[in-house]
């Protein structure tokens, strides 16, 4: 019957009008309202919509996935705002939908690797003649989604164009709370007090976030409040801010991990996380707090603030723009995709590109130093603190001063790593079952795909893929706690470190075979389990532990439901088969 109402409904499709209300599949999914700009498709209409349609965003769902039930009137304002700027826009962008969850549509296989390669819903992509041409890698708001739609729709990469526009909570308010970005960060903030006697409180926040759009004001009003006590030339407190969902590597190199987060520095170092944020009486009154503790009168006077300095595009930009434009002429010409200002992996650009590249970046830049003094300085050199992260990590001699300013996060994070890595194969199973094994090999992938510094994950790809190491040895503990100890003196000598580490059982048991006391040994469950249903409201959550399944974590869940439920009719249908033979059987004897 299903089938029936299907191919009527493509046939209706097929000999009518392209009216984007006939792009509605009978779905039990999350409905659209009349009206709606989204169009709900099944897997058969899902080809011709993609085809007709130069450039869609398609969204991949399940009605009992949380996340996308949230999104829904998101998504939906977003496509109705895109479909007004049809005008204005040179190509027209179409939203649709599909439920992936409904066994009907599951015959599409859209999850599958060889489709569209997905484990979890909501999974958007964007679909640009007929292809896909990636996935939705914005924001889930509505204006993200507008920006990056509308971007693409224009022709440009919504990452560069976010980075060049440089959206900021406080521009408007720039002669009261800097607004910072990488070039200005480290000599703003991180001035030493002989030539900067000012405490600087720095809001990391990022432009999207609600809660940060409600601080703003109150972030204003402490500044204001700050600048009445301690005059307006030059405050010994001043408030700076950092979008860091745009200049995420310069916040992650303060250690910051969420937003907004609020930390207090002093003298070239951060002194203080603040805890307890709320309105903007606690921000001053943490200002003064950190005043009292650590100003030190005897180092000088405080900094006059020139807000000139910072209200320019950075020339970086420009020479930023210039090296892209190269490569990307580069990438193209060599039949590569260019995606999101990098050429895709393993692309042969041609010799020199990249030194082409670097030239441009020269010629263009006359980077702008902010100088101690707050004010600009045009410098020669392309090579200064103006040239952005991105291009540092991937310059193949970068100068000291290049390893200088990623090098301190980068070795806190590998040092930790480490000892995290080794301590985790140290407590590995002597006779591991196979979801060990498993799990083991996924958790070493991952960190290949994942492990936050680009530059070191780009080495890692190489070791794990080197014959010498070999896969992953996780047949029991000893062997793989050689495995990670051979991987890190391999990094240990690409990182120039003349230092091999005594990779024996013992000598690494010794090192990395320890606990907390409390972590381990007799009544440590019981202390978990109390720390828990005390953390839950008093809620027992043994049952989960008892329950857990890696597998569900390495699988998606509505695969596993799918494989569960074909799992069931085919043992019914085993039973009945069974069940016939026996009958058979029977009349066969009598
Ligand atoms: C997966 C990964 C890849 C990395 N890639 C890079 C990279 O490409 N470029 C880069 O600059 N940095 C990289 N790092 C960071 C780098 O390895 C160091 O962590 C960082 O330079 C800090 O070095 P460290 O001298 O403090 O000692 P670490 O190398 O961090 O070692 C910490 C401690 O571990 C012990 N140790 C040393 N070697 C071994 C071993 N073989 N087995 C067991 N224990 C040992 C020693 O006691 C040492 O003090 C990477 C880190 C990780 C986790």
């Amino acid at each position: 019957m299903r089938y029936v109402a299907e191919l009527a409904l493509v046939s209706l499709l097929i000999h009518s009008s392209t009216d984007r209300s006939l792009w509605c599949a009978e779905a039990g999914g999350i409905k659209e309202p009349k009206g709606s700009k989204v169009s709900v498709l099944n897997k058969d209409l899902f080809p011709r919509f993609i085809s007709r349609n130069k450039l869609v965003l398609m969204e991949f769902y399940a009605p009992w996935c949380g996340h996308c039930q949230e999104l829904a009137p998101k998504y939906r304002e977003a496509a109705d705002i895109l479909s007004g700027m049809r005008k204005e826009l040179p190509v027209p962008v179409k939203f649709a939908k599909l439920d992936d969850s409904d066994e009907y549509n599951r015959e599409g296989r859209f999850g599958a690797e060889d489709m569209y390669n997905f484990s979890s819903y909501p999974a958007l992509f964007v679909f640009r003649n007929g292809e896909m041409e990636s996935p939705y890698y914005g924001g889930r708001e509505v204006d993200d989604i507008v920006f990056w739609m509308a971007a693409l729709a224009r022709g440009q990469d919504p990452i560069e164009e976010e980075k060049y526009g440089r959206p900021g909570l406080y521009k408007h308010r720039h002669d009261i709370v800097w607004d910072l970005a990488p070039e200005n960060f480290n000599a703003t903030i991180l001035a030493p007090a002989s030539v900067d006697n000012t405490l600087h409180v720095v809001e990391f926040y990022s432009d999207r976030c609600p809660f940060c759009k409600s601080l703003e004001p109150e972030i204003v009003r402490a500044q204001e409040a700050l600048l009445d006590e301690f005059g307006r030339d030059a405050p010994k407190a001043q408030i700076s801010a950092l979008n860091s969902r745009i200049f995420h590597d310069t916040a992650t190199e303060q250690g910051v991990t969420g937003y907004p987060w609020v930390a207090a520095f002093y003298n070239g170092a951060k002194i203080e996380d603040m805890a307890g944020l709320g309105g903007w009486e606690s921000v001053v009154n943490f200002a003064k707090r950190k005043l009292d503790e650590h100003y030190d009168a005897s180092l000088g006077e405080p900094r006059p603030y020139s807000p000139a300095s910072y209200s320019q595009e950075p020339e970086w930009v420009q020479a930023q723009r210039a090296a892209d434009k190269i490569l990307k002429e580069k990438c193209l010409a060599a039949g590569c995709k260019w995606e999101f200002a990098e050429c895709e992996e393993g692309c042969d650009l041609g010799e020199g590109a990249g030194a082409e590249a670097e030239t441009a970046v020269d010629d263009a830049a006359t980077s702008v130093q902010v100088s101690a003094s707050g004010e600009s300085t045009a410098a020669s050199s392309s090579k200064t603190a103006a040239t952005p992260v991105a291009i540092q990590e991937l310059k193949e001699n970068p100068t000291a001063e290049d390893v200088d300013k990623g090098a301190a996060w980068r070795a806190t994070l590998g040092r930790q790593t480490w000892f995290f890595l080794h301590t985790l194969a140290a407590k590995y199973p002597e006779h591991p079952s196979e979801v060990d094994k498993r799990t083991m090999r996924n958790l070493v992938a991952a960190l290949g795909q994942h492990y936050p510094c680009k530059l070191c994950r780009e080495h890692l790809k190489l070791k794990l893929m080197d014959p010498e190491l070999g896969p992953v040895r996780v047949e029991n503990r000893q062997e793989l706690a050689s495995w990670f100890c051979q991987l890190h003196n391999m990094v240990n000598l690409d990182t120039g470190k003349n230092y091999q580490h005594d990779c024996t059982p013992f000598n690494l048991d010794l090192q990395y075979l320890k606990d907390c006391g409390e972590c381990e040994g007799p009544g440590a469950d019981k202390k978990a389990r109390e720390m828990d249903i005390k953390g839950r409201g008093g809620v027992s959550v043994a049952s989960e532990r008892e329950v857990f399944d890696a597998r569900l974590y390495a699988k998606d869940v509505a695969q596993l439901e799918a494989e569960a439920s074909e799992a069931k009719e085919a043992i019914i249908a085993l039973k009945k088969r069974i069940a016939n033979l026996e009958k058979e059987n029977r009349k066969l004897k009598q």
